[in-house]
């Protein structure tokens, strides 16, 4: 059997850095085991470095990376949400197949170079233009995924109405989901096309804003038939909370909860959570649901804080880059624990040692809400990994059982010298030298 192998000063096991441990990887990319290799077999080291699971961002808007730097000067006061939603409706209005894909790679390459391997891309805007019904954007996402060399799962967007009960208006046309059944069929079609090693497909119902309870329903019993994943923004703004509860006399969260009251089998993952009740977030973990936070988008925005701190008991949590604003898992860890801690004013909210938490939520957590086998170094895992310069200043002399705390909460993205998607290097950016 064709193996190779590889080490380095250190490798995550998911629970501490263990030295030297090597990695047996098989010809199609994957883990094959850990341990010792077979005598006198050739191993790659990576001196100097550590190596991790590649990170996982579960919730991106590749093209709204084309925003960056505009939709930040406001009336004073008032700029909100809402208002960098009509900047976002203008960028949509220019965007053609060529330029949804040079965006999209662009985030997608950017991502590597934060330690990124898997993205969640959450794509709605599928037609070349208002009025077309073609699908025509969603092989630009694919192709720029494959040239970044990242691994997608792509979250196709089922889109429907402008509000509760309001049809689509200007340029939300081009993220018509049609009917379920139309849509179904296209998403059928685009995973007979996708490559099984590194790509696959979830179900993403926009919100409760944009699809029906019956239709979201719907969704779902073909997300659990198929084993795909599915993905919900959730409870983000208040005017969301307030159109929907106007609606249908419940918040998103209850309408989710109720609509879906047989969970058995699906993987379900709410984005953002932010103005959720202590006590409808505890039901959503209870029914096997993750909460997909974005703290640096959602803190660029002005949407708030969520209420996980108040959540006793096991919370599933994962990240996304959501806008690509800013690409940065380590500060999107930092982002989401910070907040809590402003939130409550105490420390120590998310587990006894919240770095262990956050990379967890960074990797194995962001995996499963994507329904992928990667996010672990394990035998049958994909060997996606994320390489640490040791030798950094941000991190020299840190002894390897303060490395997690060191790298949540000390460490910039250039200590990401390079990441592998199935086994296969890109070099970032060379080891410090000072
Ligand atoms: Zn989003």
């Amino acid at each position: 059997m064709n193996r190779r192998y590889l080490t380095a000063d250190l490798v995550w096991d998911g629970a501490s850095f263990v030295p030297g441990l090597v990695l047996a990887i098989d010809a199609a990319g994957r883990i094959d085991s850990l341990g010792d290799p077979p005598p006198g077999a050739p191993v790659e080291q990576r001196r100097g470095q550590a190596l991790l699971p590649g990170f996982v961002d579960v919730h991106s808007h590749a093209f709204q990376i084309g925003l960056r730097g505009r939709g930040e000067t406001f009336p004073l006061e008032h700029g909100s949400f809402w208002t960098w939603r009509e900047a976002m409706y203008e960028l949509v209005g220019s965007l053609t197949p060529e330029s949804l894909a040079r965006l999209s790679r662009r985030t997608f390459r950017e991502m590597r170079r934060a330690g990124i391997t898997t993205v969640g891309e959450f794509h709605y805007v599928h037609h070349a233009d208002a009025g077309a019904a073609d699908f025509a954007l969603d092989a630009a996402v694919i192709d720029a995924a494959r040239q970044a060399g990242i691994r997608l799962v792509l979250l196709e967007c089922y889109y429907r109405t402008g509000g509760p009960g309001r049809p689509l208006e200007g340029g939300q046309r081009r993220f018509d989901g049609i009917s379920v059944e139309r849509f179904l069929a296209h998403c059928e079609a685009i995973a007979a096309g996708l490559d099984p090693a590194r790509e696959s497909i979830g179900l993403a119902p926009h919100s409760l804003r944009a699809v029906e309870p019956g239709e979201l329903a719907e969704l779902a019993q073909v997300a659990r038939q198929r084993g795909w994943p599915l993905h919900i923004h959730l409870e983000e703004q208040r005017r969301e909370i307030e159109e929907v509860v106007a609606a249908w006399g419940r918040s998103p969260v209850e309408l989710a909860l109720e609509t879906l009251a047989d969970g058995t089998g699906l993987n379900a993952t709410g984005i953002h959570l932010t103005h959720t009740d202590a006590d409808r977030l505890f039901d959503l973990f209870a029914r096997g649901w993750t909460a997909g936070l974005c703290p640096l988008t959602e803190g660029n925005l002005g949407d708030g804080i969520p209420a996980l701190a108040e959540v006793p008991g096991r919370r599933r949590l994962a990240l996304g880059s959501d806008s690509n604003l800013r690409i940065s898992m380590l500060e999107n860890l930092r982002g989401l624990e910070y907040g809590q801690r402003l939130r409550s004013e105490r420390r120590g909210l998310l587990g006894e040692r919240p770095a262990l938490t956050l990379l967890d939520a960074a990797t194995a957590g962001g995996a499963a809400s994507l329904g992928i086998a990667a996010g672990r170094l394990v035998a049958g895992a994909p060997a996606d990994l994320v390489a640490i310069d040791l030798g950094h200043p941000a991190l020299r002399e840190i002894p390897a059982g303060q490395l997690p705390e060191a790298l949540v909460f000390g460490a910039p993205d250039e200590v990401v010298l390079a990441t592998a998607v199935g086994g296969r290097f890109a070099e970032h950016r060379a080891p410090a030298t000072e």
